[in-house]
């Protein structure tokens, strides 16, 4: 396939918006080569700007979990247009989102929508802190929690990608309430309880780590956490901007059957629109301004065109539980195809999935951050862009998972499958 008249845009877009895009790991800086501009998409596929048709696998990242430009979510956003696209005033659907919101999710009596899983995330911190009245909170290397300054401490994502994990700018004041521990070891997190006892408001983590490749918690250690929490008084805070909507209908609590304290939600909740949001138990979220001391607030938030094409979304999949099946037997069967193509090779790998979250790691056993930064980086960027010539668009970096959305069909992973028995003889 070719991609002229992509690079071309993107030297284009380089002398006006810095690094040619408006989010770092788009530049394919991990991968190398010229990103792909995108002109279109629909269900499972990404049009170009070349005319090339490519089988998406990162659904932007998230949202798109019923494929591109999901019908209905569609009409609603024409719709609700021409009624006028913003107010800063309270509007009904702002209600509406937040009641099927909360009786989807466990444990959560009240929600806030934000505009960001960045915000999301930053305001959680704050009424973690604000709630118990500490400073510190713990965060696993290797997890995403937004680009907020507290969580540019080794985080995963384009911050790895980047080798910045400690980004400029983040001062060293910020730096030191922010201690790391590592996933899937609940003795790294014992030991900085230990050391800094009655200081830490919270645990923040991605219940499923998507930003370090896919990481599936091992068995106890998610509900460790939540004992430990519970011994310290410090809140749990789950990270749902991926898992939200996407493992189950109530996201990795459901599916895991643990209860967090706080829950941040981004992606599939705006259907596609900018939207992030955080939820709790009334007694938490009453901190909250205008109710309580703790500030947080939006011109934005509570779009009614994000909140439409939300309530959409969370409609559906409310009332379609098959959908969330039917990803998880797409992902095991996509799974099974790639374990043989790569058995029939002498590459090590590492094949990590649950639900619909699946990542392809060039080393062997990664349940971290440190076995996850052991991929063979040269082996992805060459997996990446054979599939990328073979019309398969996969996320541009090893530490991130592959999303993917119920629009695909079996042919389309067979494509995929075949697609990787072809690449992965020429590693
Ligand atoms: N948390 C997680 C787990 C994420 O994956 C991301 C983004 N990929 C964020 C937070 C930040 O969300 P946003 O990019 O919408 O600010």
């Amino acid at each position: 396939m070719l991609y002229k008249r992509s690079s071309a845009l993107f030297a284009e877009a380089k002398n006006y918006i810095p690094g040619g895009v408006n989010s770092p790991v788009r530049a394919f800086n991990a991968v190398g080569g010229d990103p792909i501009f995108v002109k279109q998409a629909k269900g499972a596929y990404l049009y170009d700007e070349d005319g090339n048709k490519l089988i998406d696998y990162i659904a932007s990242w998230g949202p798109m979990i019923l494929g591109h430009a999901f019908q209905p979510v569609v009409n609603v956003v024409i719709e609700k247009t021409t009624l006028g696209t913003s107010f800063g005033m309270p509007t009904l659907i702002e209600t509406e989102i937040a009641k099927l919101a909360v009786s989807m999710v466990p444990n959560v009596d009240k929600i806030r929508f934000v505009n960001s899983g960045t915000e999301a995330c930053m305001s959680a911190v704050r009424l973690a802190r604000g709630y118990t009245g500490k400073d510190k909170i713990i965060k696993f290397a290797g997890c995403y929690h937004g680009h907020s300054d507290s969580f540019l401490i080794q985080a995963g994502s384009g911050a790895v990608t980047f080798g910045s994990p400690n980004s400029p700018g983040v001062t060293q004041g910020t730096a030191k309430d922010t201690l790391l521990a590592n996933y899937n070891d609940l003795k790294s997190v014992e030991a900085l309880i230990q050391a800094n006892k009655n200081e830490i408001a919270a645990i923040i983590i991605e219940p499923v780590a998507g930003n370090m490749g896919c990481i599936v918690p091992q068995k106890g250690f998610l509900e460790g956490l939540r004992s430990l929490c519970d011994a310290n008084n410090m809140l749990l805070i789950f990270d749902e901007v991926m898992t939200g909507f996407r493992l189950a209908q109530g996201g990795a609590q459901e599916l895991l059957g643990i209860k967090a304290d706080i829950v941040t939600f981004g992606k599939v909740i705006g259907g596609g629109l900018p939207v992030g949001a955080f939820a709790a138990r009334n007694e938490i979220m009453e901190h909250l301004a205008p109710l309580g001391p703790v500030y947080q607030a939006g011109t934005l938030s509570g779009n009614p065109l994000a909140m439409a094409a939300g309530l959409t979304m969370l409609q559906y999949l409310n009332q379609h539980e098959e959908v969330f099946k039917s990803l998880a037997d797409k992902t095991s069967y996509l799974h099974q195809g790639l374990e043989k193509a790569l058995e029939e090779t002498n590459i090590t790998y590492t094949i990590n999935k649950l639900g619909s979250m699946i990542s392809v790691h060039f080393t062997d056993e990664v349940y971290d951050f440190e076995t996850s930064a052991k991929g063979n980086n040269e082996t992805f960027k060459k997996f990446f862009h054979g599939m990328l010539n073979e019309g398969i668009y996969l996320p541009p970096s090893a530490f991130e998972s592959w999303f993917l959305n119920n629009a695909l069909t079996y042919e389309d992973l067979d494509k995929t499958i075949e697609a990787a028995s072809k690449v992965v003889k020429t590693l």
